[in-house]
């Protein structure tokens, strides 16, 4: 059948039992999920001229599948989510590998032993490694924080360099702060490994669907009861209603072509940006692409290069590692980090977690609790630095409440 696009002048909202905004993962699951378990009608408002949200990929002009919204990289420990993308695609092995450019030498990302080896020599290594293993003990992750807090010349020593030259210029140009500065969990996503193991992620279920992201979505979209609007944004067709004139009064009800619609609205963009800035611009991080194609099957050694202690880009993607595809060329992608400025031009993809925006962001997120049908969900609307598993875990849950409610 083929995914059905319809355009929003046209329909009559009053045909729908449900609206979803945003086709990411957040949004197609839960519309695939609303269609087929409880036979709703869901219509899905896209402002992109694509579906598949950051997760969208398509053929360049050499015939290369390249990500436009960064390199994603499945990985999960969640059977439920891994099982439930499957079901769309053909699924390829894939286990990511990545690599700092050390002034021209490669060392292992997360740094594990095999780094090790390679920054500080042989003989260094194995014994700096015995000092982790007795500390921490063998296969373990430690996070550069709390490797830094040891007290321990040895330790100081290891931790320092690894500060230095993994975390903290390439944290400098992504984020526009020290490590110091970022929360916790940001550099906890990137531990050190006590190990030789050289992959960048240890899920049990790692890979890529088999003919791209695209295909995957262009498939959980395809349904009888699924209509999708492109080009088309919420803040445009809904009428938001207030208790009152106050700034922080709460939402009551959400008119669409004049009438309130009442059935569940999942709604996946920044909460901000619904409710038109009204408190200023939740902080985000956006990302500028540049992509070369090369006369050569391969011009990095691994997926993704780490740029961690020179260059003003962060890292290099080399796509047909992810994808599997063979081709006599290859298109590389190198990622500049900067303060997310304009709605307009720009793409919002990393929340800047700390207290003070998580405050913004909830303030925000009370205009809408008094609303029961309306349910933000998502990476930009719950305001996290969520992986697509974990987005596909909450979507199928909050599928679960709604398909129960139904
Ligand atoms: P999105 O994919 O952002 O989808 C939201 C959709 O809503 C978009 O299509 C957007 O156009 C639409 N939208 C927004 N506002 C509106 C509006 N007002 N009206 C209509 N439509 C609207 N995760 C991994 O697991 N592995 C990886 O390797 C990985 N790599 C990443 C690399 C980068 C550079 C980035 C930024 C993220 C990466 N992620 C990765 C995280 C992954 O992108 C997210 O987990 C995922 O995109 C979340 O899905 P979502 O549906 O919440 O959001
Ligand atoms: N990081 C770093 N050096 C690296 C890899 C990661 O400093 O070589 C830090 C940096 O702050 C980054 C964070 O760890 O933003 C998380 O890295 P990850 O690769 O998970 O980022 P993502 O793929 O989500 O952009």
């Amino acid at each position: 059948m083929g995914v059905q696009v319809r355009s929003f002048k046209e329909l009559d909202i009053a045909d729908y039992d449900a609206i979803v905004v945003g086709s990411g993962f957040a949004g197609a699951v839960v519309a695939r999920e609303l269609a087929e378990r409880a036979g709703m009608r869901v219509v899905v408002i896209e402002k992109r001229e694509h579906i598949g949200g950051n997760m969208y990929d398509e053929y360049d002009e050499a015939g290369i599948l390249v990500h436009r919204y960064g390199p994603h990289i499945f990985h999960t420990n969640d059977r439920r989510a891994f099982d439930y993308i499957k079901r769309f695609t053909a699924w390829r092995t894939y286990e990511h590998e990545v690599l700092a450019d050390w002034y021209g030498t490669y060392l292992p990302v997360p740094f594990n032993k095999n780094s090790m080896e390679i920054a500080f020599g042989e003989e260094k290594a194995q014994h700096l490694t015995d000092k982790l293993i007795e500390t921490f003990g063998d296969e373990r992750k430690v996070t550069i924080n709390e490797l830094r807090a040891q007290a321990d010349p040895e330790l100081s020593e290891i931790a320092d360099f690894i500060y230095k030259n993994v975390f903290l210029y390439y944290t400098q140009k992504q984020w526009g702060l020290t490590p110091e500065e970022v929360d916790p969990s940001v550099t906890a996503r990137v531990p050190v490994f006590v190990s030789r193991d050289n992959r960048y992620f240890q899920d049990a279920y790692q890979g890529m669907p088999q003919d791209g992201y695209t295909a995957l979505f262009e498939s959980m979209l395809d349904h009888e009861l699924i209509d999708i609007c492109l080009s088309t944004e919420a803040e445009s067709i809904f009428d938001l209603e207030f208790e009152s004139n106050e700034e922080d009064a709460p939402l009551t009800a959400i008119c669409i072509k004049d009438v309130e619609f009442t059935g569940p609205i999942v709604y996946t963009g920044p909460l901000d940006e619904l409710f038109l800035s009204r408190f200023g611009r939740l902080p985000y991080r956006s990302l500028d692409f540049a992509y070369e194609t090369h006369d050569a099957e391969h011009v990095l050694p691994c997926g993704t290069v780490n740029f961690t202690v020179t260059e003003d880009y962060t890292r290099i993607t080399e796509f047909k590692y992810l994808t599997g595809q063979e081709h006599p060329k290859t298109t590389i992608m190198k990622e500049y980090s900067h303060p997310y400025d304009d709605p307009k031009t720009q793409i919002p993809y990393y929340a800047i977690i700390n207290d003070e925006n998580n405050a913004h962001y909830e303030r925000y997120l009370k205009l809408t609790s008094g609303l029961c049908n309306f349910h933000p969900l998502g990476r930009l609307a719950e305001y996290r630095y969520y992986n697509m598993d974990v987005i596909i875990g909450r979507a199928l849950a909050l599928a679960d409440e709604l398909v129960a409610a139904e």
